[in-house]
């Protein structure tokens, strides 16, 4: 089952829908595990992924950053119950820190402790809650783990049992790569899911509802307009793919698409002209757009993440480039400008994208 990524997808799939959500969690954990999937994928398709929950911890806090600040002057619901661990971890660390406009990757080197405590109660809940849960049916029993052992899990398991686990689970064979190559797929749809979860849990949205997908995942239209005018500066005032002019306003692109991971750090960011990025939307960007990304002058990079408290997130735009090209089967069209398709090919040169393109 783990070669079919079809057969894979609709498990997924059915445990999301089975039944009304009591909160938000299993959508932010499961889009953690994808992320994780494409950011380490095993060499083979085969293999298992030891995934460490604290990892996941730092993917779902990253989630629930942007999305605890007050929406029309009132805090979002995230479950229907009293007690919102993952949400009061990440709404504490954000007053511990003073309340920061500023991604949390900033928070954490600010406010190291803090954050490790946040972590720390996320990881305790994930393995308490969505993880122990993710897999079961109602009225099934354990075995129905797909994804990975979840038999040590429980709803009050303790620290001591996790670290006898390494903090971890283990994917089962297969289900690393089935999940990475069904990344573009999977992520809209708990986007969605996790919108309308959160109108159902906020009763004062459903009428005459504002933009609430906006402001849950939004970041990509919203606090990027830091990034043009530094960009402009560094770069020049041109589309990074088709080199035209740029006027005012014009769009900030993820080369890795947001739809397949969600990565905003600078080094995925480029300024674009809005007909190059209309037409790239979420296509899988061609290789050597991704070469040129990673090749631009990282000392340029840090100086604008430090100017404007972003995160460069070079070795992760790497890491996902690598799991996001591995999932693809050869010969897949690829994005290489405006109208221009290329075939992938899938032999890279060892220790790609990191070693320098020849020629
Ligand atoms: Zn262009």
């Amino acid at each position: 089952m783990g070669d079919d990524p079809l057969l894979l997808g609709q498990r997924v799939v059915a445990i999301l829908e089975t039944g009304q959500r009591t909160a938000t969690y299993k959508l932010a954990a499961l889009r953690a595990l994808i992320d994780h999937c494409v950011e380490n994928l095993p060499a083979q398709s085969s293999d298992t992924l030891t995934v460490p929950i604290p990892d996941l911890a730092a993917r779902v806090l990253d989630s629930y950053w942007p999305q605890i600040r007050p929406f029309e002057g009132r805090e979002l619901r995230q479950m229907n119950g009293k007690k919102a661990r993952i949400i009061d971890a990440t709404r504490r660390l954000w007053v511990a820190a003073g309340q920061p406009r500023r991604s949390v990757d900033v928070v954490k080197l600010r406010a190291p402790d803090e954050y490790q405590r946040a972590i720390d109660d996320i990881t305790m809940c994930l393995a308490q809650q969505p993880l122990y849960r993710l897999q079961r049916l109602p009225g099934a029993d354990g075995e129905d783990a797909f994804l990975y052992d979840d038999s040590f899990l429980h709803d009050k398991v303790s620290r001591k049992v996790l670290e006898e686990h390494y903090f971890s689970i283990v994917l089962k064979p297969g289900v690393a790569h089935g999940l990475a190559r069904l990344s573009g797929l999977l992520r809209p749809a708990l986007e969605i899911m996790w919108v309308d979860d959160v109108r159902r849990m906020n009763k004062f949205l459903e009428d005459g509802v504002p933009d609430i997908a906006g402001h849950l995942f939004g970041r990509t239209r919203q606090a990027l307009a830091a990034v043009r005018e530094p960009f402009k500066d560094a770069f020049g005032p041109y589309c990074f793919y088709c080199q035209a002019g740029l006027p005012a306003g014009s769009p900030i692109d993820h080369v890795l698409p947001w739809s397949l991971v969600g990565i905003d750090g600078l080094a995925n960011l480029v300024l674009a002209c809005r007909r190059c990025n209309g037409d790239k939307s979420g296509s899988v960007p061609a290789v050597g757009l991704v070469h040129r990304v990673l090749d631009r002058d990282r000392q340029v990079l840090e100086a604008i993440a430090d100017d404007i408290q972003w995160p460069v997130q070079h070795d992760r735009v790497v890491a996902a480039a690598r799991g996001i090209y591995r999932g693809q089967p050869a010969g897949v069209p690829t994005w290489a400008g405006y109208r221009r398709i290329q075939r992938l090919d899938v032999a890279f040169p060892p220790g790609w994208p990191t070693s320098p393109e020849p020629g």
